[in-house]
């Protein structure tokens, strides 16, 4: 499938998933905008390293998804840069963990405002130019807790569980401009998050690796695998195409059986 002469945004692409996505697209062909935190000449480097790699054009724009007037301007400076933006990915999101009572107020605050709010400003920022052309794809990565839920993570499942709702309503909303909008349900991903949590997890239980990941970390994961960026991004790629045309609204687990249980 080729994705050339198109544009695509990607939330959170310094790292992991966003990052895994933005050069699936780049070697589809796609110009792409890449978002998110990090070590400047790190940065940098994965930039120029999709450009050389992929022959497409690739930018940064450093905006903070907890603001709203730097989400505007970042759809802006892609829309400047490469004349539209076609493919939009909400990806950026973090996470913290406390019983409800002690969740600290302005870590909720946080993450609705990276994991939920941003998606809105992104979409209601893309939809515009998408309408106009008749043309769009709209990804949010949400998660298995878009679904269901686990103790101590409220802000991030009421985030998820609200982004697998503004799914529904955008898709409704745009379903007859030829733009679609869809979000994946990732169960756990091999990320550099995850991997730097074993060694710390192996200590404090005294327990080996194989069973911080298969008794710890993928307890509820029924493949006992972990899902990989690479198929995340080959996912978003499936729906960024004309064989998606017709999925719109749609919550797409992977997550090796996750939310079957
Ligand atoms: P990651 O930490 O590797 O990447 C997160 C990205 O978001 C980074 O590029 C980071 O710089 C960026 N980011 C964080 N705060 C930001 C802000 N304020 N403004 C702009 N960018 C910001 O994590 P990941 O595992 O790749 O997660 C990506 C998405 O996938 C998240 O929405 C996460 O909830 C979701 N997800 C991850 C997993 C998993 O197991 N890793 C599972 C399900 C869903």
């Amino acid at each position: 499938m080729s994705l050339a002469a198109k544009t695509a945004v990607v939330t959170g692409s310094t790292s992991g998933i966003g990052l895994a996505i933005a050069r699936a697209f780049a070697k589809e062909g796609a110009n792409v905008l890449i978002n998110g935190f990090g070590d400047a000449a790190a940065i940098e480097a994965e930039r120029v390293s999709i450009e050389k790699d992929f022959g497409v054009k690739a930018i940064y724009d450093g905006a903070d998804m907890s603001k709203p007037e730097e989400i505007a301007a970042m759809i802006a400076h892609a829309e400047k840069t490469f004349g539209s933006v076609d493919i939009l990915v909400n990806n950026a999101g973090i996470q913290f963990v406390s019983p409800i009572e002690d969740f600290p107020v302005e870590k909720w605050n946080q993450i609705i405002a990276i994991n939920l709010s941003s998606a809105f400003h992104a979409i209601r920022a893309a939809i515009p130019g998408m309408k106009a052309r008749k043309w769009g794809r709209i990804i949010n990565t949400a998660s298995a807790h878009s679904l269901v839920a686990s103790p101590f993570k409220s802000a991030y499942v009421s985030a998820k569980h609200g982004i697998a709702g503004l799914t529904k309503t955008a898709a409704l909303e745009l379903a007859t401009f030829g733009v679609t909008v869809n979000c994946i349900s990732p169960g756990y991903v091999w990320t550099p998050l995850v991997e730097k949590q074993i060694p710390d997890t192996m200590k404090a239980r005294n327990l080996t690796k194989e069973q911080v990941i298969n008794d710890v970390l993928l307890a509820a994961q029924p493949t006992k695998q972990f899902v990989t960026v690479d198929q995340v991004a080959a996912l978003a790629v499936f729906l960024s195409g004309d064989a998606a045309s017709q999925i719109t609204g749609a919550n797409i687990s992977m997550d090796g059986g996750w939310t079957a249980a």
